[in-house]
């Protein structure tokens, strides 16, 4: 990306969180690229579920369409029981110990998934295993997501936000506990590989104060660098506490949609609001380290 140039008062148009058929998206990467460059997106980044599959295509399809392009991922972490989302950009995208490590947090969705479909039936809800699979477009993430389509499709629900509310979710059916990546290993994975992890959508946890407060500290102990201040995830109100918080933690600000369809998600690529012009882009941290390492290898 060292070639973006544009006037310092025009905030660029990033998106750096959206997802694929890699992960539980509708669109293709190149689709999303051709959906992403025609809103107006500078700099894009596919950050599919636990996955780093579909980079090379992500990359290549932001260039055709005139992006600039930071590899990306989203890593399902489990903290303080609770799952925790984090995202990682700018690594390299064939890393040996970030592809095992993604690899071996996929692992356990074919299991979960199959339990999930259990759990259903004893609501009457049967055959939806093979009801999601029809949805999947990747065998080795199968998500809630496409348990979602399913529901929707047979008349279960009106749409996946209410499913949502009443199948999948803690205390209701279909919610089965999994014990993703830890923190401490995402983290280091994303860093390893030469990229910076990002605390995803932090609005959406359901922490007290102090589990929110342990979340920030450990991360930036194990070397996290950035949080979601503005996406698609946070309303506005949220915008301004989490900007409030990166201030406080001296973390970069990332900014994404989170768009997974466009039947499903209310925000599109590249609609949301600039950062609040305080915060330091997280795409300007990562292009100085790209200047740094130009400079040192001359
Ligand atoms: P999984 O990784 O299988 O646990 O699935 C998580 C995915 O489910 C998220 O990435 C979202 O795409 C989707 N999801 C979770 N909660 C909601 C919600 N309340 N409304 C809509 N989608 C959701
Ligand atoms: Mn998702
Ligand atoms: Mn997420
Ligand atoms: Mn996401």
């Amino acid at each position: 990306m060292g070639h973006v140039s544009i006037p310092s008062s025009t905030p660029l148009n990033a998106d750096l969180h959206c997802h694929s058929v890699v992960s539980d998206g509708t669109l293709t990467p190149e689709a999303l690229a051709e959906r992403a460059s025609a809103n107006g997106v500078q700099l894009w980044s596919l950050t599919d579920h636990d996955e780093i599959g579909g980079q090379h295509l992500a990359r290549a399809a932001a260039h055709a369409n005139g992006m600039d392009y930071l590899t990306g991922t989203e890593i399902s972490v489990t903290f303080a029981d609770n799952t925790v989302h984090i995202v990682g950009l700018g690594f390299d995208p064939d890393d040996e110990q970030l592809t095992q490590g993604l690899a071996l947090t996929r692992g356990g969705r074919g299991a979960r998934a199959q339990e999930i479909s259990r759990q259903l039936a004893e609501v009457g809800i049967h055959n939806a295993y093979d009801g999601a699979l029809k949805y999947v477009g990747n065998p080795e993430l199968i998500s809630r997501t496409h348990f979602a389509r399913y529901l929707v499709e047979i008349g279960a629900c009106r749409d996946t936000s209410e499913v949502f509310r009443r199948y999948l979710t803690e205390g209701n059916p279909g919610f089965v506990p999994h014990r993703w990546a830890t923190l401490s290993n995402a983290v280091r994975w994303i860093r390893d590989a030469g990229g910076m992890a990002v605390i995803a959508h932090p609005a959406r946890y359901r922490f007290t104060a102090n589990e929110e407060y342990a979340l920030f500290t450990e991360f930036k102990k194990h070397g996290g660098e950035g949080v979601e201040v503005v996406t698609g995830s946070h309303t506005p109100s949220e915008y301004k506490t989490y900007a409030d918080m990166a201030l406080e933690f001296d973390l970069a600000a990332s900014r994404g949609s989170d768009f997974h369809s466009p039947d499903e998600s209310h925000t599109d690529l590249g609609t949301l609001p600039p950062l609040p012009s305080q915060l330091t882009p997280v795409w300007e941290v990562i292009a100085h380290r790209i200047q740094r390492r130009l400079t040192s290898s001359d």
